[in-house]
């Protein structure tokens, strides 16, 4: 199998391709393994094995049954549990209802069924059967954090795989593949930080998600702005437009009360903030009281804005433009 987007984990690719050469893959697989070590790449790379028409190894990546996988737009390779609800019994009763449906248009029809710790027992119970003896053409691949959540008789019709962390060596060199333009001394730290979850790292790399990066660069923002250097200030929104636009959002919401921060500080307030927002807070309060009000609302339109489907390269421009000309 070519199974090398996945870092690390050389025992398990090398059990997989010996598996995929002599009996062939598992109808169903639980993929377990902390968050950011690679669960979904390796179920994205197994969905496109089983649908892949390239000769030679799978996934080949290039016919088009792997081009959809990869694009997450097959017809035949359905994903559930990603929305951070949890999975309902509805939800895998449906599941039920659809396996017996023919694939459409690829030799199988693969589920992946992520955060599967989130179903409960009942959800559980009405995949069993399917997991038993479902049709022939459909594959399951479960993921989850936390296999001991599932009940034994799901578990042990499920074949295992376990990713593990990916040695600091392994990480690094990874991702200076991923990401060839990137500074080594940036790479050497994420690949550091990331307690050899990869996932974690790509996160850092590419600048967004998640809370804490998104107050993070409201900081920042906030801080140029103080600053007044307008052309620091739009190379940084520039910087900001692969963000996708829920960490925007996220984004603009903590820069828009960094800036209530200043006025309040300005205003003489107690503040109830970290020690990190009260600086960059108190920098920003330099700035006169109209360009803080203007900036608050040039911020807030946009992130008005975000809701709609607004791209992220227009909210960045918008925002450097209307940050530049805020109290001007
Ligand atoms: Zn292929």
């Amino acid at each position: 199998m070519r199974l090398d987007a996945l870092a690390g984990n050389e025992a398990l690719k090398r059990q997989l391709s010996a598996q995929e050469a002599g009996r062939g893959l598992s109808h169903a697989y639980l993929i377990s393994g902390s968050a950011g070590s690679g669960k979904r790449t390796l179920a994205r790379l197994l969905a496109a094995a089983f649908v892949c028409s390239g000769s030679g190894a799978v996934p080949c990546g290039a016919c088009p049954g792997c081009r959809k996988v990869l694009g997450g737009i097959h017809p035949d390779v359905i994903t559930i549990g990603d929305d951070g609800k949890g999975i309902t019994v509805a939800q895998s009763r449906q599941i039920r209802a659809d396996a017996y449906v023919r694939p459409n248009e690829a030799p199988r029809k693969v589920y992946i069924i992520q955060n599967a710790q989130t179903m409960n027992a009942s959800a559980q119970n009405a995949l069993l059967k399917l997991l038993e003896e479902g049709p022939a053409y459909a594959a399951f691949l479960l993921l989850t954090d936390n296999p001991a959540a599932l009940l034994p008789t799901v578990r042990s019709r499920c074949e295992g795989l376990a990713l593990s962390p990916v040695p600091r060596a392994e990480a690094e060199a990874w991702l200076i593949r991923r990401f060839p333009g990137k500074e080594p001394e940036e790479i050497r730290n994420a690949a550091a930080g990331c307690g050899g979850l990869l996932g974690r790292a790509v996160e850092r790399l590419e600048g967004a998600q998640g809370d804490g990066a998104a107050a993070e660069a409201a900081r920042i923002l906030v801080a140029l702005l103080a600053k007044g250097d307008e052309l620091a200030l739009a190379a940084y929104c520039v910087s900001l437009e692969k963000w996708d636009r829920e960490a925007l959002a996220a984004l603009l919401d903590h820069s828009v009360a960094l800036l209530r921060d200043a006025l309040a500080f300005q205003a003489g307030a107690g503040q109830n903030v970290g020690p990190e927002e009260r600086e960059t807070a108190r920098q920003a309060a330099e700035l006169s009281r109209k360009t803080l009000l203007e900036s608050a609302g040039v911020l807030e339109a946009l992130r008005d804005a975000a809701e709609f489907h607004v791209g992220a390269g227009h909210l960045c421009g918008a925002l450097s433009a209307g940050l530049g000309q805020a109290g001007g």
